[in-house]
């Protein structure tokens, strides 16, 4: 019960900006001296027209978008979007590549299985914590789309690179760094991702396509999930999560005001740099699984007392990082340990806090 702003290192619906939340509650009950809340009006009113319309300007400035893609918003979360993409690209040749990299990655390969054929291009890996050398993938050139998920939030493993798919569409899941590093948007077939983590509230999911692309959605889509059909509606073809695009829409100008994603790149790498420092610095005291040239600037899962973990410790770090007001610090279940999660609203400071208190605590729990 405390109203001061807390250490915020969960993994999602994550930390936003003060900055957008204490605007948020200024306009709530009135937005533009309407009387209304924004929540409360029409998906077709003019206000929520100029929202949706400046968020999808905001993001093709932000990220760079040729003319050539289309940028809307759907509902369904990164689960919905995993359907989302095998109904709308799947069916022209039946069959698509999928890079599992970790959690994320495999489910959207078994989202896709329900509608076609899906092609893992290297062998699942017991313990996710590395990329194979592209070198040994098998990719299908008749695959209708090559797969993979850019940063997997559980594992804490990201892509230094955009893969070589020799022509071949690529769809890619940027659900927990999409705003945190520049890209090549030309690249890519799709992009996906879900908003509650960089970008807004959970409850709107940005999804950019390629016009090319469009038109070929299997039979059963439903219309919800039809990229042409939302697109041409300018996603407002039923009513759209309003409110969560509405704050997206600030976070977005928060992130142009702070330097674009130039600024929240450089951010991002300072941030988690330090924080790997700390870990390389610890000795053996502090760990992280993840091979070198793959690790997250964004997810950081580690160990506390040896590179096993040692569940008694990690239990006593949970609990003196929040007496210091530093939550979600919980690694997933599946994983264990620790995950500190650097999105675009966690701070330099913010990060430097749980480094001081990994020093501390190391010194007096290390024997
Ligand atoms: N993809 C990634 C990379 C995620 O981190 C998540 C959720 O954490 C998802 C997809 C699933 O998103 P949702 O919970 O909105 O379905």
């Amino acid at each position: 019960g405390s109203s001061q702003s807390a250490l915020n290192f969960g993994a999602g619906p994550a930390k936003l900006p003060r900055e957008v939340l204490n605007e948020v509650q200024s306009e709530l009950v009135s937005y533009q001296n309407s009387g209304m809340s924004l929540m409360e009006m029409s998906h077709r009113s003019k206000e929520y027209a100029a929202i949706n319309k400046s968020a999808q300007d905001l993001i093709r400035e932000l990220l760079n978008v040729p003319i050539n893609y289309k940028i809307m918003f759907i509902q369904g979360g990164g689960l919905g979007a995993f359907a989302a993409v095998a109904l709308n690209f799947l069916g022209k040749t039946g069959s698509a590549d999928y890079a599992v990299t970790g959690t994320w990655s495999a489910k959207a390969a078994k989202e896709a299985e329900k509608y076609g054929t899906v092609n893992l291009v290297f062998p699942k890996a017991d313990k996710p914590g590395k990329i194979p050398d592209q070198n040994t993938w098998t990719l299908n050139p008749d695959a209708s789309y090559f797969y993979y998920c850019d940063n997997e939030t559980v594992d804490g493993v990201e892509f230094p690179y955009i893969p070589e798919t020799h022509g071949v569409p690529i769809v890619a899941d940027m659900s927990s760094n999409i705003m945190t590093r520049k890209f090549d948007v030309s690249k890519f077939g799709c992009i996906f991702g879900g908003a509650q983590k960089n970008i807004g509230p959970a409850g709107a999911v940005v999804v950019i396509v390629r016009e090319d692309l469009l038109g070929n959605a299997m039979k059963i889509c439903p219309s919800v999930f039809n990229f042409s059909q939302v697109s041409k509606e300018n996603s407002v073809l039923n009513t759209p999560a309003t409110f969560s695009i509405y704050v997206m829409e600030k976070v977005l100008k928060w992130i142009q005001k702070n330097g674009g994603v130039d600024g929240m790149e450089s951010q991002s790498d300072k941030k988690s740099n330090g924080l790997y420092a700390a870990i390389k610095n610890s000795g053996d005291f502090y760990s992280c699984p993840i091979e070198e040239n793959c690790r997250s600037r964004i997810n950081i899962p580690f160990r506390v007392g040896g590179p096993q973990g040692n569940e008694e410790l990690e239990a006593k770090f949970l609990e003196e990082a929040e007496k210091r007001y530093m939550y979600q610090l919980k690694g997933h279940r599946s994983v264990g340990g620790i995950r500190a999660s650097l999105y675009n609203a966690t701070s330099y400071e913010d990060v430097m806090l749980l480094v001081q208190l990994m020093k501390e605590f190391q010194i007096q729990h290390q024997n």
